[in-house]
């Protein structure tokens, strides 16, 4: 993605030829006359709520989005004592995952992701990415970008983030590598890509800084840790992570990796606590696979498994353990599709010939040969299992005979669409297994017995909850500071905070702060700046649109007849003739009285006075705050 385009929408930031328009009248310029300006919809300027539009002076010259043209933050040169981290995303979220380690040699990125946003916070937007103006402004100095592993909180942001902070190469691992190119592909107009791949404990030397790489266990292949080392100590970057354990004892494997990073003296340990809010350790997938392997061996009739597409390992299992059992495998979904398709090319497994068999052939099968693996758990409209459900897929429909295991947790915010799942398939009449009913689902991310484990090994002078809401990371430490580890150590950071250590003992947290408010991906547009775009999406939402129609007579001022309105969502129409014909009057009246002073009449000055005026009056007699959007023509 090129410059930050601007959304349509925010008519008084956009960078706009200030051209100049025609007007059907001349006139002596009077007082109240504002320079000409482009047309735009009454909806799309700023304005302020009561009398006239705002003037800019120059408003060609301000293409910056408003909350942009703040100065550009300057922090000062690094010494080699000096370390500073600046969290730019997921220390106040679950997703947009991304920091910057600054060093004197230079920045090192890592992660880059984004946040699928749900309707009710920002109607319309797709995704919000983290904040990368610090990076924009600095990208001479940026060294190159780690990315942990292949999830989109993680990755998601790359195709949009990349270019604006000059194309740095990027370094993962190997299976990571393969989504980030895969995704890369679906947007043809970028630059190409430097992506170097990474070994498990591998090692690299970037501008002159050693970045080492551990193995994580987590839900994907090819999770990493990142280890820099500074002259003070490492910074230790766990990325998404749980501990492999059996009854809460930690396997060898964890038990070997773990220690060879506390041998090295580590400075901080900047930890994820996405689960830190339970305590203890999680379920063991181990424990899962059983339960899975149980049901795909057992169940009489088709079983339909709805899962995330990021359970990269389960989905390669439950493929597995189809195949064991003799089973045809029905895979529903792009995102499922496309990561079996990356997990054959990375040699990570390869279903035999004739395993994966089109939904179209499920009728060749007897039912209890076929297992369908299918999007939507999380009660999404468009994906396959809600299809399935509400009768609209083309080749599948449910029978009693059917079991459908939800193998996922339900992500907060979700709850509702879930419970509509939920009650669309119970009406076929199958039968419903879920993670609260059963062991068929466990997450990624540790609880706070592996939490503490991994810090003790870790043995940081300092130590970040990073990868989750405020609340999370509050968790987080309160586990860590009861297991002993020293308060004042602890940091709990905000997006953009800036954070220094000095020689390896002194924490400093900066009062400048870098830009950290959320970019949005809305359509093909990025931007920081969209606050009207979401207002007037939230205001739709909630109370509707009015929208006056009136024609002025631009001699007389008088309009020709009593003006149309069209309204959506605020009340209906039909039973609220009396409020209507008041409206009416009100702006007939309004408008007659504003141009009865004018000679010429400016229209543009009318409809901001009209708006203000049919809104105030709305609100008095309905309580309700629709989008008031006048339309005057000019005869
Ligand atoms: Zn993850």
């Amino acid at each position: 993605m090129n410059a930050p385009q601007t959304p349509v929408g925010d008519g008084s930031h956009k960078p706009q030829p200030h051209k100049r328009r025609a007007r059907p009248y001349t006139a002596h310029p009077r007082s109240f006359r504002k320079p000409a300006r482009t047309e735009r919809p009454a909806n799309q300027r700023m304005r302020p709520r009561s009398g006239r539009p705002q003037r800019r002076n120059h408003p060609q010259q301000d293409t910056r989005p408003r909350n942009q043209a703040v100065e550009k933050t300057v922090l000062p040169v690094l010494d080699e004592d000096t370390v500073r981290i600046i969290p730019l995303g997921g220390v106040e979220e679950v997703g947009r995952n991304m920091a910057a380690i600054e060093l004197k040699e230079g920045i090192l990125v890592i992660d880059a992701g984004f946040q699928f946003v749900s309707e009710g916070v920002a109607p319309g937007i797709d995704y919000i990415l983290p904040n990368t103006r610090y990076l924009e402004e600095n990208k001479h100095r940026i060294l190159g970008v780690f990315i942990t592993h292949g999830h989109l909180d993680h990755i998601g942001g790359i195709p949009f983030i990349l270019d604006r902070i000059g194309n740095p190469p990027v370094y993962t691992q190997y299976l990571t590598s393969l989504m980030i190119k895969k995704r890369h592909e679906e947007f043809p107009h970028l630059p190409a890509m430097v992506v170097h791949v990474m070994e498990q404990n591998g090692r690299v030397s970037v501008g002159g800084v050693i970045i080492k790489t551990f193995p994580v266990t987590h839900s994907i292949p090819d999770s990493m840790g990142l280890s820099i080392q500074t002259k003070h100590g490492n910074i230790v970057i766990s990325g998404d992570l749980r501990l492999e354990h059996e009854d809460e004892i930690p396997t060898e494997k964890e038990e070997k990796n773990w220690s060879a990073l506390g041998k090295d003296k580590n400075l901080i340990f900047i930890a994820d606590s996405t689960n830190a809010e339970k305590g203890g350790f999680s379920i063991p997938e181990a424990r899962v696979y059983k339960t899975i392997d149980d049901i795909i061996k057992n169940v009489k009739g088709r079983l339909i498994i709805g899962t995330f597409s990021s359970q990269f390992e389960r989905m390669v299992r439950i493929i597995q353990t189809a195949e064991q059992y003799g089973k045809k495998i029905v895979t529903e979904g792009r995102s499922i599709k496309t990561n079996i398709e990356i997990a054959q090319r990375g040699n990570i497994f390869t279903p035999k010939p004739g395993t994966i068999i089109p939904s179209e052939q499920i009728g060749d099968y007897p039912p209890d040969k076929i297992v369908i693996i299918a999007t939507g758990s999380q009660g999404e409209e468009s994906a396959a299992l809600m299809r399935i459900a509400t009768k609209k897929h083309k080749t599948i429909s449910f029978t009693e005979r059917d079991t459908v295991v939800l193998s996922s947790s339900v992500i907060p915010g979700n709850e509702v669409r879930v419970q509509k799942l939920k009650d669309n398939l119970l009406r076929h009449n199958i039968t419903l297994m879920h993670y609260r009913s059963s062991d068929v689902h466990s997450t990624g991310h540790g609880n706070t017995g592996e939490l503490v484990w991994m810090q003790k090994k870790v043995k940081p002078t300092f130590f970040m909850p990073a990868y989750g809401y405020h609340s999370m990371l509050r968790y987080h430490a309160a586990a860590q500071i009861a297991s002993g580890f020293p308060k004042e150590n602890v940091i709990i950071a905000d997006n953009g905070m800036v954070i220094e250590i000095k020689n390896g003992t002194e924490l400093l947290i900066r009062k400048e702060k870098v830009p950290s408010g959320p970019m949005m991906v809305d359509g093909f547009t990025i931007g920081d700046m969209q606050e009207v775009v979401i207002r007037d999406r939230q205001s739709l939402s909630s109370d509707g649109m009015f929208v006056i129609i009136a024609t002025v007579n631009l001699r007389t001022g008088q309009l020709k007849k009593s003006p149309d309105i069209i309204s959506r969502g605020f009340i209906y129409l039909r039973e609220s003739q009396g409020l209507l014909s008041e409206t009416r009057l009100l702006i007939k009246k309004s408008v007659e009285d504003l141009a009865s002073d004018m000679n010429p009449i400016d229209l543009e000055y009318i409809k901001s006075n009209l708006t203000d005026t049919v809104e105030r009056y709305l609100f008095q007699k309905t309580s309700k705050r629709p989008m008031v959007i006048p339309v005057l023509i000019g005869v």
